[in-house]
């Protein structure tokens, strides 16, 4: 099971749990002591924190994905690049990247990719105004 279904069949047990509870505060007619309705609540309040966190948990879990599906696509355009003239060269379209020539520092320093202008003999990037031939 993924860790993302993992997470919101855990919150679904945190909710289902809530609601039990709740369903036996009202049912408890005879047992009205202090200190059971403090456990009670006490119970409530711990339970809602954890479905807090869990939500808190699945949704950091959700990000790092994004992170990482990122870092593999670049990690794929690494490799279709070639270094030609001081700057990376794509032959073909990746992940919505057209062919062309793109800024080696930018790409090295930020993992931005910046399509490079021809400038006569120079390619000039818009973003980090590197001049490369
Ligand atoms: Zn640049």
């Amino acid at each position: 099971m993924p860790e993302s279904s993992m997470l919101a069949v855990a919150i679904d047990v945190v909710n289902k749990s809530i609601q039990t509870v709740k369903k036996l505060r009202d049912i408890d007619l005879k047992m009205q002591t202090a200190e059971y309705k403090d456990a009670l609540a006490d119970l409530l309040t711990d339970m809602a924190e954890l479905k807090i966190k869990l939500v808190e948990v699945q949704e950091e879990n959700l990000k790092l994905k994004k992170i990482i599906a990122g870092q593999d696509q670049k990690g794929e355009i690494r490799k279709a690049f070639k270094l030609i003239r001081n700057t990376y060269f794509l032959e073909s379209e990746l992940y919505g990247y057209k062919p062309g020539y793109y800024c080696q520092h930018c790409f090295e320093g930020t993992g931005e990719l910046k399509v490079l202008t021809p400038f006569g003999i120079y390619f000039l990037c818009s973003s980090c105004k590197g001049r490369f031939n």
